[in-house]
């Protein structure tokens, strides 16, 4: 059974095609500047290297019609025919509170989506556009959604609800949702098994480190909290955006700069995490890091603050749990970035946490980096959302 996995994002379309007999990606890629001069499709197919296709994709049916055309293309090409799709899963940002498990797609699973685009305007409706565009291409072929939002919507009341008047959640859904859920739901459940904990009750906490960032604590595989909320903003420091922020603050830069709430969101979201932390250096690690080895102050102390909200929260999700076996480090930074790991654990000697720094040292596979004594494991389990997404697809066709 082959699995098209398909992330569509505003501008862009990320595809892995898997072979789900052995869980081996086929072929992968990425469509840029969808909709914008410029549009460009790199595709990378097993032992066929990798082909760049320049051509108009002013939306997502053409982006995908391009997809279509690569991968039976008969060079860079992994299938025959399209007919060799059994199914596409879609990565889906939010359904609100309407569902939290992953669905095949139909006009109702659409429905709610699109109803959805004020809770996920960024991404519902490149999603939307994505399924619409599959439909199109394979007519009969099922589509699958999978929710961003499942694992969260796994937490229980009195982390998911803000401290507002009931009315806002009643009328409105407004609730903590969390985000990356596909990846806290795999990589928590992969701990488990790595780290030989057990399965019901093994405490889990996974700090998804990216240029989006994210912490999640679960007993089991099964959500107790997760630092995003009602949307990405919510939680860590990250590449472009504040993390937790006292809502005051956007009032007050309103009324200094005379600059709309929508703006100032926008700033929280775009220009702020390391970015704006450290002067505008760069939303990515390595080159603020640079900085910060070359003795710039703002760069060591948006590195530090980093360093410092992830501990933090590992504390209080430590707590929540009355207690934690495995702290597991996962995507972009989580995976590649040694001196991040290190000291961000360095804050845990109260937890036991003992670090063997030549394991830390080595990347690319799972990987335990706490030495045998350390009274809580800490590991690095790279993530992977589209096997994710593929084998949920798998179990509901
Ligand atoms: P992701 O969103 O998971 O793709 O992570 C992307 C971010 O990971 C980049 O913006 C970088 O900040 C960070 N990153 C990727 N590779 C490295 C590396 N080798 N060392 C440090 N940070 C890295």
């Amino acid at each position: 059974m082959k699995i098209l996995v398909i992330n569509c994002g505003s501008s862009s379309l990320k595809y892995q095609l898997i072979d789900m007999t052995n869980e081996g990606v086929l072929a992968k890629g990425l469509c840029e500047r969808i909709g914008i001069p410029g549009s460009k499709l790199v595709h990378k197919a097993e032992g066929k290297g990798e082909k760049t296709i320049e051509e108009d994709m002013s939306n997502h049916t053409i982006a995908i019609e391009h997809v279509m055309n690569v991968l039976v293309d008969p060079e860079f090409g992994v299938i025959k025919d399209t007919s060799e799709i059994s199914a596409v899963g879609h990565r889906v940002l939010h359904a609100g509170t309407i569902y939290s498990d992953s669905i095949i797609v139909t006009e109702d699973v659409k429905k709610v989506v699109r109803d959805c685009f004020d809770l996920g305007p960024l991404h519902n409706p490149a999603n939307l556009m994505g399924i619409e565009a599959c439909e199109a291409a394979m007519p009969g072929v099922p589509n699958v959604a999978v929710f961003d939002t499942a694992f969260g919507m796994g937490m229980p009341e009195k982390a998911a609800l803000y401290a507002i008047p009931t009315e806002y959640f009643e009328k409105y859904s407004i609730r903590r949702y969390g985000f990356h859920g596909t990846s806290h739901s795999y990589v928590s459940k992969e701990t488990l098994k790595f780290c030989g904990l057990d399965e019901k009750n093994g405490k889990v906490i996974v700090c998804h480190l990216g240029n989006g960032a994210s912490i999640s604590a679960s007993i089991g595989g099964k959500c107790v909290d997760t630092s995003m909320g009602l949307t990405p903003l919510e939680g860590l420091i990250m590449g472009t955006r504040s993390g937790d922020i006292d809502p005051a603050v956007v009032q007050f830069i309103c009324d200094k700069e005379g600059k709309t709430v929508t703006e100032v969101i926008d700033i929280l979201n775009k220009k702020s995490g390391i970015l704006g932390m450290s002067g505008g250096i760069s939303s990515d690690f390595r080159d603020v890091q640079k900085a910060q080895a070359e003795g710039n102050h703002l760069a060591d102390t948006a590195i530090k603050a980093y360093i410092y909200r992830v501990a933090k929260y590992i504390g209080s999700y430590t707590a929540a749990m009355n207690g934690v076996d495995a702290i597991v480090f996962t995507a972009g930074v989580g995976e590649n970035d040694k001196p991040i790991r290190s000291e961000i654990c360095s804050y845990l000697g109260y937890l036991g946490v003992a670090i063997d720094e030549e394991a830390n040292s080595k990347r690319g596979f799972d990987n335990m980096i706490s030495k045998p004594e350390s009274k809580v494991k800490v590991c690095v389990i790279p993530t992977n959302e589209e096997l994710a997404i593929a084998r949920e697809t798998k179990a509901l066709v």
